[in-house]
């Protein structure tokens, strides 16, 4: 490689030939075109994989989620585990990896994985079913609730956050809650709870207290009765932020405004909400 040619990036295919071409320094416009056609790369993200589907003998349909490119769906050829292909780890759910990916062109709806580099795994959040179930219910989510080429950098951040934490020693209930709302932030739904949405009062503390979810936050006692769509909010949420109060009562509560704009119910939601509540219980 000629001097001052910089080293090709990763992931970067350039050709011997294309490389050859600028060491002669050969500076002619046809030589420069040459190699600027050659070394388009693949495009480089850091991302989550968030599901996985079979597509053949050798090959995986991938959901991930990237921090710059947002939710991405791509065939990943060669990538499910024991064939012998260039993904010598293999994809699997809840890993953080850097890709290379070529987007989906003209009528194909799916991209390609080119290149898989594993970085996290998480493996912590497998010694705990409620962790587990916290990660899959916040990767359901994502895929349900954001857009392809809809990027989210902070949402990409709150999905690492809670990934690590749950992968860690924090406990993981109060989590949950906390990622349920950074998403209802990032995608623009982030509900009203420091007042009455409707009338825009404080609501009177020893009063009942109702949440719309299409009115998009909590409902004093005078407006609930015009709402048809609400949900009677449990007394123990009553004065508590999202972080701090019982995290089960939040889980649901958030659960039910996220179902409501998705318009179905989180496969993992049930399973996930039984057992935050035997969180809640007392020991006996
Ligand atoms: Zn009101």
């Amino acid at each position: 490689m000629g001097r001052g040619t910089p080293p090709p990036p990763l992931g970067h295919r350039c050709s011997l030939r294309a490389v050859g071409a600028l060491s002669e320094g050969d500076g002619s416009p046809r030589a420069t075109a040459a190699v600027n056609f050659t070394c388009m790369g693949p495009l480089k993200d850091l991302a989550v994989v968030l599901r996985l589907t079979d597509y053949s003998e050798t090959s995986q349909i991938a959901t991930l989620f990237g921090a710059e490119q947002g939710l991405l769906r791509v065939i990943a050829k060669g990538a499910r585990r024991g064939t012998k292909t260039r993904f010598a780890t293999g994809l699997d759910l809840l890993e953080l990896g850097e890709i290379g990916f070529v987007p989906a062109r003209g009528d194909a709806q799916l991209g390609t994985l080119t290149d898989w580099t594993q970085r996290e795994t998480f493996t912590g959040v497998r010694r705990e079913l409620v962790r587990l179930y916290g990660a899959m219910y916040a990767t359901e989510l994502i895929a349900a609730l954001t857009e392809e080429a809809d990027p989210h950098p902070e949402l990409f951040d709150a999905l690492l956050k809670l990934l690590r934490g749950l992968a860690g020693p924090p406990p993981a209930a109060p989590q949950i809650p906390i990622f349920q709302f950074a998403l209802l932030a990032a995608i623009g739904y982030e509900p009203m709870l420091d007042a009455c949405v409707s009338c825009q009062r404080p609501i009177p503390r020893g009063t009942p207290v109702y949440f719309s979810a299409g009115a998009g936050g909590f409902l004093c006692r005078d407006c609930e009765v015009t709402h048809v769509e609400k949900w009677h909010v449990s007394p123990r949420l009553v004065g508590t932020t999202v972080g701090s109060g019982v995290p089960s009562a939040w889980f649901d509560l958030l659960d039910y405004h996220l179902t409501h704009i998705a318009g179905r119910r989180f496969k993992t939601a049930p399973e996930l909400a039984r057992l935050l509540a035997q969180g809640n219980r007392p020991p006996l």
